[in-house]
């Protein structure tokens, strides 16, 4: 078997989002095969000895490595600039595995407040049963970082975007208090994908990601990824994941590499889709406010101009009338689908504070700026003239 790329480097990212990591069986097949095997045959009982020892090469047990998953794996460390990736069954396995894989009992995490509900759930209550702790911090408030620095603090953990606001960290900063404190800086780069925004390129040294989100794109299977060096990534993550199990399915792989195919035009489509939306609801009366970065007076236009290379499918608002009214534009839609899931070709509408954001206190809420009146559109890839008169059917402003 030969692989795509292996003597000269793809230069760009369509290419490599195309080519890389592929391996051509014997078959002469053009899309990549699907192993769906558990195991793998030996030639003998020295080859099974060798590699079951880690003395030889290649694939032993589908929990351990997976060639679909391996292909996988390595485009997407050749989308996101990383040494290595592994595949997880989530995107909160790829979280789990992070902690797990690289943390003890006696550590302590640095963690942005606005994170993604269950990855907050799994560090307020199930972490420190292990003797890890954590503290949270604003996202954007860098001071506030620096003070949350212990002694033991081995990792500070971020989402950038924050969900569903879209404020952004300047990763690069974050990177230097990580490191200035002897600390791993991980960034969750589910909503930017590896299209608008590569972490470990602005000093992040640990990508995870929800492959169920964009890198499918098309809401069909559940995965994560975790992105980072040799060592880190290969060696423990890695480590853990073939022992603990939460391993990606070659079935799962396999769609999330067809996703992976087609991910920067629908990044870039998701965005042009986004900021018409985005534009549209700021002109509308019934809206207080509209938070998409690719709106000049979103505080964080000029750092996502920078940082990233789009502003993102994610446009939050606040209805004027509160619960009431943001249930009324929802339950008026036709087309959208009401589901907290995001990153789909199927444009998709929230109501956070009763859903993603419904479990924590109302203090908790309103810190996070989470009010009664915010709606969350995940804009698809539908045309943006249907989008825009669908979320205007329950505002009286179209
Ligand atoms: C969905 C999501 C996750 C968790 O991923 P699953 O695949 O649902 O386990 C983590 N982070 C972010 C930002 C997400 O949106």
């Amino acid at each position: 078997m030969d692989s795509d790329g292996e003597d000269e480097p793809l230069r760009g990212f369509g290419s490599r989002a195309i080519r890389a990591g592929q391996s051509w069986g014997c078959e002469q097949e053009n899309s990549e095969p699907i192993y769906t095997t558990s195991s793998f045959r030996f030639t003998s009982a020295s080859e099974a000895a060798a590699r079951f020892a880690g003395e030889q090469p290649g694939n032993v047990y589908s929990r351990f490595t997976n060639p679909t998953v391996d292909t996988f794996c390595q485009r997407l460390a050749a989308l996101e600039g990383g040494e290595a990736a592994v595949g997880t069954a989530s995107g909160m396995s790829a979280v789990l595995a992070t902690t797990m894989g690289l943390l003890s009992a006696g550590d302590h995490i640095v963690a942005s407040k606005t994170l993604f509900g269950t990855t907050l759930s799994l560090f307020t209550n199930h972490l420190p049963r292990f003797g890890i702790e954590v503290s949270w911090v604003p996202l954007t408030d860098e001071q506030a970082w620096r003070e949350a620095l212990r002694p033991d603090t081995r990792m500070l953990f971020a989402e950038t975007p924050s969900n569903p606001l879209n404020d952004v960290v300047d990763i690069a900063s974050l990177a230097g208090i990580a490191h200035d404190a002897g600390a791993l800086l991980v960034v969750d780069n589910c909503f930017c994908t590896p299209a608008l925004q590569r972490p470990l390129e602005h000093g992040a040294d640990l990508v995870v990601h929800s492959a169920t989100k964009y890198l499918d794109g098309q809401g069909r299977c559940v995965g994560g990824a975790v992105v980072g060096d040799q060592q880190l990534v290969g060696e423990q993550i890695h480590g853990f994941i073939r022992t603990a199990g939460p391993s990606m399915s070659p079935f799962n792989a396999w769609v999330f590499l067809k996703g992976l195919e087609t991910l920067a035009l629908r990044m870039q489509a998701h965005c042009e889709r986004a900021q018409q939306v985005a534009e549209w609801l700021q002109s509308c009366s019934r809206v207080n406010k509209v938070y998409y970065a690719g709106l000049p007076d979103h505080p964080a236009h000029e750092l996502a101009r920078r940082q990233q290379d789009g502003y993102g499918g994610i446009v939050a608002f606040e209805v004027d009338g509160g619960r009431s009214a943001a249930w009324q534009v929802i339950d008026a839609t036709r087309m959208l689908s009401i589901t907290a899931n995001l990153g789909d070709a199927k444009s998709t509408i929230t109501h956070p504070a009763t859903t993603t954001h419904g479990t924590i206190s109302e203090e908790q809420r309103q810190a996070a700026g989470i009010s009664e009146g915010l709606v969350r559109v995940s804009v698809g890839l539908e045309d943006a003239e249907d989008i825009i008169a669908d979320i205007g059917r329950g505002l009286t402003c179209l």
